[in-house]
């Protein structure tokens, strides 16, 4: 008789092993981290002894879950902003949250709420992707846990890193540091083609390779992702990234929620792993992967919770009967996704999409022993039909619940017993991360007093305090203006021009005002120009957003001084974007084509504008603008002003001051 260290016997065994094999009852011995032996009971006892023998009273005894795709420490975002479209939830909150708050502590304290959570619910393994990822691997190996650690980059800076490079170099000791370590595999995690650059992609690529080991990343998640990088680079997402060597590493790619039959191909001669995450593509309906074809073509399929930002929690019960019956709904067919493939998808094939398999995901010798006590006798789970060997999968996919998982051993150590946590304190986690909610509401109440703040948050802006004379003359037609402005640049034989032109542009500008109620901040202007050239075609467009202070004015005899505090940003992302973000009380629009020049008059620069005023039809108008720094320069500004509004032949004293914002108000 062989001595081992723990005895399980009298259990339902669900090996999930290549052949599925089942054992009722079933027996399994485990010696220090692996498992020894797995068969019929009457069998492993007569071979095995132990101090320690686990009489499992029938429940069933199977491979601990694996959470194929998280970022654990956002449990402590769990909640933090919901009902929200990616961009807007990703881009306006959860970053910029981060950026603020993601340190050590955070990291520790969110990856052990997520640890004890999954724990709970029968999860031994997990896929991580997140900032300061050696305490992610820290915290994880002190609550017994294994995982995947996936560093992130990106080409934005983090809250762990100023650069790529910075961050790329601390992977590469991240890597070397835990390489080699009994539960962790250490990994790099280009964050998504959208947040990378090629030449990023390509360089945690190399690394992956260099030191053999991981690549996790976020692939063709939305529909709008695949649709920017046709746009910009003519191809979709899987064949960019393989142009970009990704695939020389052993990917784990989460979500792959819109490729076609070709690009699955290409996963699956790549060998790469897909993490299926149903509940995150559900809540930000970013549609439904394509999992019965994947599986039909042979790629290996997990399934992730996702952050549980985006979930919101890392129950793999609830994953798993989700994605069963989110495939059959998709594909018509109440046959796909059976509950037995279900259950591999989130035990051994999970293993085998992130690169695992050799370690763990089944009830085989060898393997590490990371296995789960599971009761199917509740009331929610009673009664029990043998007929069908495929019937115990039903039960557990489509009736079980996570606080059914009653014992958890990882690496042949208990973590939980009878519901009790081992490694963790559940009473003081909840303690500090409610603490660290009570911040960041406090941080978002202030950011969202404020449109500045807000307009901060999303990524920096520059300030200019503007003082300028502005003059608007309206015209019946705008030829007559064009017609003196060309004769008053032509130079004649006895003297110079009057007026020189320095610069000329002729652009379309389609702005949209968001105003908001009782702020006296003024109001954000997102700015669309189309540059026009000699044949009427569009040559570039450029977005810009602007703060615009509310104005002080002053007038001059004719012409007005305009004081305001401006904030600029480059609009990055799209007018939904801002609309959603910002939530203005209502929204203005204007439409214009201008014709735009800068020109020299007695040795000072101004800008003419001739406007047409297309939505709402306001007509034609001459505008002059000039820069001004003091109250002597408005008043010579001011009269020559005057001047050229008389040389254009229009009429000074039908000068008016507000701007079309202001005429639209009052009408
Ligand atoms: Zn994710």
């Amino acid at each position: 008789m062989e001595i081992v260290d723990f005895l399980f016997k009298n259990a339902i065994v669900l090996t999930m092993d290549e052949e599925m094999r089942q054992f009722e009852p079933g027996a399994v011995a485990v010696k220090q981290d692996h498992i020894v032996a797995v068969g019929a009971e009457t069998d492993i006892l007569q071979k095995f002894t132990s101090d320690h023998i686990i009489d499992c009273n029938l429940k069933v005894l199977m491979p601990g879950l694996i959470n194929a795709h998280t970022h654990v420490p956002m449990t402590l975002l769990r909640g933090l902003a919901d009902d929200l479209r990616l961009d807007v939830w990703l881009m306006g909150y959860i970053m910029p949250v981060e950026r603020e708050f993601v340190s050590p502590d955070f990291v520790n304290l969110g990856t052990k709420l997520a640890c004890a959570e999954m724990i709970c619910s029968g999860v031994t393994c997990f896929a991580d992707m997140y900032y300061f990822e050696e305490h992610v691997a820290q915290t994880t190996v002190e609550a017994g846990m294994r995982a995947l650690c996936a560093q992130t980059v990106m080409k934005f800076p983090t809250p762990d890193a100023q650069s790529f490079e910075d961050s790329l170099a601390a992977t590469r000791d991240f890597i070397q540091k835990w390489k080699g370590n009994s539960l962790i595999i250490p990994a790099v995690a280009p964050h998504a083609p959208y947040t990378c650059t090629a030449e990023i992609l390509r360089a945690t690529s190399a690394l992956a390779v260099e030191f053999d080991v991981p690549l996790h990343t976020h692939l063709a998640e939305t529909a709008n992702e695949v649709e920017i990088m046709r746009n910009e680079q003519g191809m979709p997402v899987i064949p960019y990234v393989k142009k970009q060597n990704l695939f020389d590493a052993k990917v784990l790619a989460a979500h792959c929620v819109h490729i076609d039959v070709g690009e699955i191909h290409t996963l699956q001669h790549a060998g790469a792993g897909v993490a299926h995450n149903p509940s995150s593509n559900l809540k930000l309906a970013s549609g439904a992967a394509p999992v019965k074809r994947m599986l039909e073509l042979g790629l290996n399929v997990g399934i992730g919770t996702d952050g549980p930002a985006s979930n919101n929690d890392l129950d793999m019960f609830e994953e798993i009967r989700l994605a069963a019956f989110l495939s059959k709904n998709t594909s018509g067919d109440p046959t796909a996704l059976p509950a037995k493939t279900a259950l591999l998808m989130a035990t051994r094939m999970g293993a085998q999409a992130m690169h695992m398999s050799h370690l763990t995901g089944s009830i085989q010798p060898g393997k590490f022993a990371d296995l789960i006590i599971l009761d199917v006798s509740p009331i929610h789970n009673s009664p029990r039909f043998k007929r069908d060997p495929n019937g115990i999968y039903a039960q557990i996919v489509y009736a079980s619940k996570s606080t059914d998982v009653t014992d958890v051993m990882i690496n042949g150590k208990w973590v939980m017993r009878d519901r009790q946590l081992l490694t963790l304190n559940e009473t003081e986690l909840l303690k500090f991360s409610q603490e660290y909610a009570r911040k960041i509401d406090i941080f978002l109440f202030q950011r969202e007093k404020s449109v500045l703040s807000k307009l901060i948050a999303i990524g920096g802006t520059t300030e200019e305090e503007s003082f300028e004379i502005q003059a608007k003359v309206p015209i019946q037609e705008i030829e007559p203006v064009l017609a003196r402005l060309e004769s008053l640049t032509k130079p004649s034989s006895l003297q110079k021009p009057e007026i020189e032109i320095i610069r000329t542009r002729h652009y379309r500008q389609y702005d949209t005002y968001f105003i908001f109620d009782g702020s006296e901040e003024g109001c954000i202007r997102y700015r669309e120009d189309h540059f026009i050239n000699e044949k009427d075609e569009i040559t570039t467009v450029r977005s810009r957003l602007t703060l615009i202070g509310p104005s002080r004015e002053r007038n001059y005899p004719q012409g007005v001084l305009l004081s305001r505090s401006r904030y600029l940003a480059p609009a990055t992302q799209s007018l939904r974007f801002y609309r959603e973000y910002f939530k203005p009380s209502h929204e203005v629009e204007i439409e214009k084509d201008r014709l735009r020049y800068l020109v020299r008059y007695h040795n000072i620069e101004f800008f003419i504008n001739i406007d047409s005023v297309s939505k709402p039809n306001l007509g034609h108008f001459l505008e002059i603008k000039s820069r001004t720094w003091s109250q002597k320069d408005a008043e010579i500004k001011s009269r020559l002003t005057t001047d050229l509004i008389e040389l254009l032949g229009a009429d000074p004293a039908k000068t008016i001051s507000e701007d079309y914002l202001e005429m639209i108000r009052e009408k």
